[in-house]
């Protein structure tokens, strides 16, 4: 029923500002059409006609009309009743004050006219009056008047629609409802429920808005001990996490509506708007009530005001935000209106938002870890038909730093990379493969590459491979291909561990992995490539980090120059000259360290290293098992293991 009522709802025609050009049109053609139809211009006639009833006495008045050379003959009274003049007589849809004309004829050159009128009216006793005109076409110049409005309106408009996005947002008359807030509503109408069953892991986050379904399903419960109901929270942690997926179950279990939109939805190119959008959206929100409101992105708009000095700081978002916090701040503890906010940036918003009374609730959404993922990955593969072997374990295991989002993805791209193979049920292969689709792209089979560039890949390759496997601290080999995919040739996929803290020792090891490629071919063929862009890039940013970020170098000292609540826009450096000769100094001390080390290492090595590159090469893609027949098992294997099943 409640359906039905909406469809009719639906149906009714919006209006929409092309009425408004209908509606001119109607009313300047209904204008011409009276114009012809109720007023005669008279009957057509001929001069020398016209010269006839001249002399029968029958003209009362001639009207010349000099730029169209036309006359209008009126007769007199008499005449009308006449038998010639029967059908002269002028018919009006609308009654005329003044007398119409009943002829009209065309007179040629108006001097000749105008000396036969005089040699004919000079004889008759009542001369018939005579009259100049010019006739302008007044609907016509109107209309030429106003076209270029029209058409400069016209623009507008189509240029205004085309910015505010046609599809979806909002609807038609985008003009009209422009200050309207574009928040999606999802009610008990909506199909889709979401519920804390269908939000894995998030343990911690999900206790925090538990309490938050509470207040909305038992305001009373609080308010009659005195207590505030909060007014908002913000969800902090990066993309694909599952902010927008807990606020909406937060919804679907405190069963209330839920507005849905994103920060950037306010922003419009016209002053102004954003606030109107967020007035409206409080207004809607509060009809609802309770309800929740959910602001994706919010840093899109609650970037701290004012420090931008630079590009000049954006006044209509200062706006904008300024008409939330007011909104956050007018709404009573009865209202129960609760806004959650999502954002991977909480360390650019601006403190206003975050005092207490506002978004004083912060709940951080991080990235899974293995357990979680595996929960994630239970919930995804439900609605898939997947092998009976099917570990979800393993696949957790291979998937660290994946979003939940991303786990999302491996699902769908598995169920999508067995169909086309033709399989009845999703397997472990298809799995794999879709995770080195994501974190690759698409294999390039056909990518051309001469024989000297592939063994100078695998050589590249099978270096990070040996320098890793030697390390203590260097992450885990998962596999090692050269298949190329979307820009790279090659790659070396490791299991990072999830730690928390990071030693030196750790990370030098990494970098000295991440330069066992170049080492490699340095080792093998004396010659360097522009092969190992990503790997130096990796090094210098890790390296920079550890002098100028974490204080780990002893000769600049325990200090960082990262200040938490600089704007990105800094063209200063926060140190002297000399102090940045320094960093620059120690920078490349540690990586040329690094380098040495790793070919000291693939020298001693270089039997096994060749090994390697052989089999990769015949091979393409090897495992772990591969590098244990060649190396033997992993010595800090062990203590890895340990680590992991933690
Ligand atoms: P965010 O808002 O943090 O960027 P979303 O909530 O939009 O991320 O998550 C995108 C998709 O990822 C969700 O629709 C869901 O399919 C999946 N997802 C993310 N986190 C989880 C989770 N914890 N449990 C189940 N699915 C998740």
């Amino acid at each position: 029923m409640a359906n039905d009522k909406k469809n009719i709802k639906d149906k009714k025609p919006k209006f929409s500002p092309y009425w408004i050009y209908g509606i001119l049109i109607a009313v300047f053609l209904g204008f011409q059409l009276f114009n012809n139809g109720g007023y005669q211009d008279g009957n057509m006639t001929t001069p020398s006609d016209f010269f006839k009833f001249l002399e029968d006495g029958d003209v009362e008045k001639v009207d010349i009309v000099k730029n169209t050379r036309v006359a209008r003959v009126y007769l007199t009274t008499d005449a009308e009743t006449k038998e010639a003049h029967k059908n002269s007589k002028p018919t009006t849809l609308i009654p005329s004050a003044t007398k119409l004309p009943n002829y009209k004829f065309e007179f040629g050159d108006l001097q000749n006219f105008e000396n036969r009128l005089n040699e004919a009216t000079k004889d008759l006793a009542v001369k018939p009056i005579v009259t100049f005109d010019t006739e302008t076409n007044d609907w016509g110049n109107l209309l030429m008047g106003i076209l270029p409005f029209i058409l400069l309106i016209g623009v507008w408009i189509f240029i205004m629609r085309r910015m505010s996005g046609g599809a979806g947002a909002g609807g038609g008359g985008q003009i009209f409802n422009i200050g309207k807030s574009k928040a999606k509503l999802f009610d008990q109408n909506t199909e889709v429920k979401t519920t804390f069953k269908d939000v894995a892991g998030l343990e911690g986050a999900k206790e925090e808005v538990q309490e938050i379904v509470d207040f909305l399903k038992f305001p009373e419960k609080y308010t009659t001990l005195g207590g505030k109901i909060p007014k908002g929270a913000l969800l902090v942690g990066p993309p694909g996490t599952g902010k927008t997926l807990l606020a909406r179950a937060v919804a679907g279990e405190a069963k209330v509506p839920f507005f849905s939109l994103s920060g950037s939805d306010f922003v419009e190119m016209f002053v102004g708007v954003g606030a109107s959008r967020v007035r409206d959206l409080f207004k809607q929100a509060k009809e609802k009530s309770p309800s929740i409101i959910f602001i994706d992105e919010i840093d899109a708009i609650g970037r701290a005001r004012g420090k931008n000095a630079m590009s000049g700081s954006n006044d209509e978002r200062e706006n904008t935000l300024n008409q939330l916090l007011t909104e956050m701040d007018g709404f009573g503890t009865n209202t129960n209106v609760i806004v959650i906010a999502a954002t991977n940036r909480a360390d650019i918003l601006d403190k206003a938002l975050m005092r207490a009374g506002r978004f004083d609730r912060q709940i951080f959404v991080d990235l899974p870890d293995v357990r979680e993922r595996k929960e994630i990955f239970e919930v995804h593969l439900r609605p898939l038909k997947k092998a009976k072997d099917l570990d979800t374990d393993f696949l957790s295991k291979q998937t660290p730093g994946f979003s939940g989002a991303d786990i999302a993805n491996v699902c769908n791209e598995a169920a999508l990379i067995a169909a086309r193979n033709g399989k009845k049920a999703v397997d472990k292969q298809d799995f794999l493969d879709a995770v080195d689709r994501i974190i690759g792209g698409l294999e390039k089979k056909n990518k051309i590459i001469t024989p000297s560039e592939k063994k100078a890949v695998a050589y590249h390759e099978a270096g990070h491979a040996t320098v890793s496997w030697m390390l203590e601290h260097a992450a885990p080999l998962v596999k090692v291909t050269i298949v190329p995919r979307g820009r790279s040739l090659g790659a070396a996929w490791y299991l990072p561990e999830e730690r928390l803290i990071v030693r030196p020792e750790q990370m030098l090891d990494e970098m000295c992995a991440a330069l066992g490629g170049r080492a490699a071919e340095k080792v093998i063929f004396d010659k360097i490539s522009t092969g190992a862009l990503s790997d130096l890039e990796k090094v210098t940013k890790q390296a920079r980090a550890m002098v100028t970020i974490y204080g780990l170098s002893s000769k600049i000292g325990n200090l960082t120059y990262y200040d938490s609540g600089q704007s990105e826009y800094g063209f200063t450096k926060p140190y002297s000259e000399q102090t940045a000769e320094l960093i620059d100094k120690e920078i490349s001390d540690i990586i040329e360290k690094q380098y040495q080390r790793a070919i000291k290492l693939l020298e001693d090595n270089k039997d096994k290293l060749t090994e390697l590159a052989e089999v990769l090469l015949e091979k393409e893609v090897i495992f772990k098992d591969n590098l244990e027949k060649i190396f033997g098992k992993r010595a800090f294997e062990k203590e890895e293991r340990e680590n992991l099943d933690k």
